[in-house]
């Protein structure tokens, strides 16, 4: 029972425990001598805390009972010296804590990106973006923080804890017993109520969204509000919550203010029983002034280490509890490495199939059942058909973005999960609908194609994607920056640019996602003369939304629920009259730019 209970606190890969281990075993090797330092200041800082208490009886009985002159000297410099000392020592000790948290914050970022490029696509289809940039930004910090909480709380507090309680015990051993037990359940005590005060706050944080929601929704959706009569359902919604909020502040207020009269109160009773105890004992039992000075001293230094350590768990489990969303990150499985016998892929001349292929993302649905398909070099196959069918799931199964369950897929004869994946994804080009730029120049955007390009190249492959009109007219021309996610761009001129991008690749396999939502006439017409460019002499698979493009094909997959329902040319599937003529009778093409290039001629 007892190892079970020690096996899920210690062992449990989620538990603090382990969490905090994990940390410290990963970032404190690397620090050693830095902590190291740190801990020699944070020691002189607790030593000159403790001696500044200790001081306290000789100054007070050589100045006030002896008043001798020399003590007035001594002991003030003293005190002067010993503050100087602990200030330095803290900026010094803060700084190299500092420093160290934002090496790791920053090497948990470089962690955290180089995972981010190593893992499958899936993990991306599957996980919510702005959380992928929460753990980036936000919690990278914990890990560093949970180190340097641990490092501070041993070195500094409890130390300077240690180091005040002896002092304490040297002037008293009765008040210090005293001390120890009632001192730590009043810091419990009033550290409960800051936790009671910090849930009421998310509380009345929560109740006020619902306040803030009642009021724009009333002034936001007002004639439906009129309309259907809503008026005493939103009054009452909105009274609900902000009779809660009321109540909330109210308790909130009742809490705030017991805390600070109740730890004077406490004081003053603390002060007013050691008062009477060391009056009594140096009137009656001949003690000195100076040991109750030098413990009240010690009593009041040892108040804040105390605190910060009495929330130390609390504050571990909270930090140990956003690490965990760092390392839940960092453990997440990676693309399969290429296999050991893998080979570079052979210059090819681009010719694609797929043999009975078979796919699932999970062990639930099968969603590619079997399609054999073939994109001879230099042809264009147009892959169309209903929304969900298996179009893209195929297109990412030839970059090897997954593997397939069975079934091959083959380039020039070659199996690709036999190759590098490297070799692979430079044999290709993918221009996807979304037209994605990066944020940074036009320059920058299309070199990515193929980044030994030469500039002359870069702006070839920029005339080439019919871009150079637009690009050259921009006030920096090439090198004027896009914006994030090109917004700076109209999207055909973003889709331009991809395409340029792709030219300048020149990658014998084309992958195309084409847009579905036609532009104005002008720019359609500017894409499609890109596009066609771009699919000279390349094999090009095309997930076909426009009429012209599978009016052109040298072959059109019809792709239906994870299986070929139809191939053939345009006009041979018109005349077999099944899914394909359907699709074209049912308005499943953009004509769009048919009726373009129609009024065109
Ligand atoms: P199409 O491109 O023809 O519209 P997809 O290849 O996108 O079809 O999708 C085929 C099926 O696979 C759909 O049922 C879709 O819900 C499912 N699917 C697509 N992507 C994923 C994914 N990352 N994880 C799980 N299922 C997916
Ligand atoms: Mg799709």
């Amino acid at each position: 029972m007892l190892s079970r209970l020690k096996a899920y606190f210690f062992d449990h890969p989620q538990s603090t425990a382990s969490i905090v281990r994990r940390t410290m075993g990963e970032q404190f090797p690397h620090y050693r001598a830095r902590y190291g330092v740190a801990a020699i200041f944070m020691a002189i800082t607790a030593g000159a805390t403790a001696a500044m208490a200790w001081l306290m009886r000789d100054a007070v009985n050589g100045i006030f009972v002896d008043q001798q002159v020399m003590a007035i000297w001594v002991f003030g410099g003293l005190i002067i010296a010993l503050s100087m000392a602990k200030g330095l020592c803290t900026f010094v000790q803060t700084l190299i804590l500092q420093r160290i948290g934002n090496a790791i914050v920053a090497s948990i970022q470089r962690r955290i990106i180089d995972k981010l490029l190593h893992l499958s696509p899936g993990y991306f289809a599957r996980s919510n973006s702005n959380e992928v940039v929460h753990r980036m930004n936000n919690a990278s910090q914990a890990p560093a923080a949970l180190t340097n909480m641990i490092v501070t709380s041993v070195g500094s507090d409890l130390l300077t804890l240690i180091l005040l309680v002896a002092v304490m015990a040297m002037q008293d051993l009765l008040m210090t017993g005293l001390a120890l037990v009632i001192t730590p359940a009043v810091i419990f005590g009033v550290t409960r109520l800051v936790d009671m005060m910090r849930n009421l706050s998310s509380d009345e944080a929560a109740g006020m969204v619902d306040v803030y929601t009642a009021a724009q929704e009333t002034s936001a959706g007002i004639s439906v509000i009129k309309s259907f009569r809503m008026e005493d359902a939103m009054r009452t919604r909105a009274g609900k919550a902000i009779r809660g909020v009321e109540l909330k502040r109210n308790a909130i207020a009742r809490i705030l203010n017991l805390t600070a009269p109740l730890m004077e109160s406490l004081g003053g009773v603390a002060i007013g029983i050691a008062m009477i105890y060391a009056g009594w004992q140096t009137i009656e039992a001949g003690k000195t002034p100076g040991e109750y000075m030098a413990f009240i001293a010690a009593f009041l230094l040892a108040y804040e280490p105390a605190k910060r350590l009495a929330r130390l768990r609390l504050n571990i489990e909270r930090s140990a509890k956003i690490s965990q969303m760092v390392y839940s990150l960092l453990d997440t499985p990676e693309e399969p490495p290429d296999l050991p016998e893998a080979t570079p892929l052979e210059a090819v001349t681009g010719q694609v199939s797929l043999n009975e292929v078979t796919f699932s993302y999970s062990r639930k649905a099968r969603v590619i059942k079997g399609v054999s398909l073939n994109a001879g070099a230099g042809e264009m196959i147009a892959l169309v058909g209903p929304s969900g069918g298996g179009k893209t799931t195929l297109v990412n199964l030839i970059q090897r973005f997954y593997e397939p369950d069975s079934g091959e897929i083959l380039i020039d004869g070659q199996n690709i999960r036999l190759v590098t994946r490297a070799s692979l994804r430079q044999h290709m080009a993918f221009v996807s609908q979304d037209a994605f730029l990066f944020d940074g120049s036009i320059y920058d955007n299309v070199l990515c194609g193929r980044l030994d390009a030469t500039e002359d190249e870069v702006i070839a492959a920029v005339k080439a994607a019919y871009a150079w009109d637009f690009v050259a007219q921009l006030p920096q021309g090439i090198m004027t920056p896009v914006g994030e996610k090109g917004i700076l761009l109209s999207t055909g001129q973003r889709q331009r640019l991809t395409i340029a991008r792709a030219i300048l690749r020149d990658a014998p396999i084309l992958l195309l996602d084409e847009a579905t939502s036609a532009l104005d006439n002008e720019s359609e017409r500017m894409v499609q003369a890109a596009l066609r460019r771009l699919m000279e002499g390349r094999t090009t698979i095309v997930i076909a939304h426009r009429l012209s493009t599978v009016r052109r094909a040298d072959r059109i997959y019809v792709i239906e629920n994870g299986k070929v329902a139809e191939e053939g040319t345009h006009d041979s599937l018109i005349k077999q009259k099944g899914v394909y003529a359907r699709l074209y009778m049912g308005d499943a093409f953009d004509r769009y730019d048919e009726a373009v290039m129609e009024a065109a001629k």
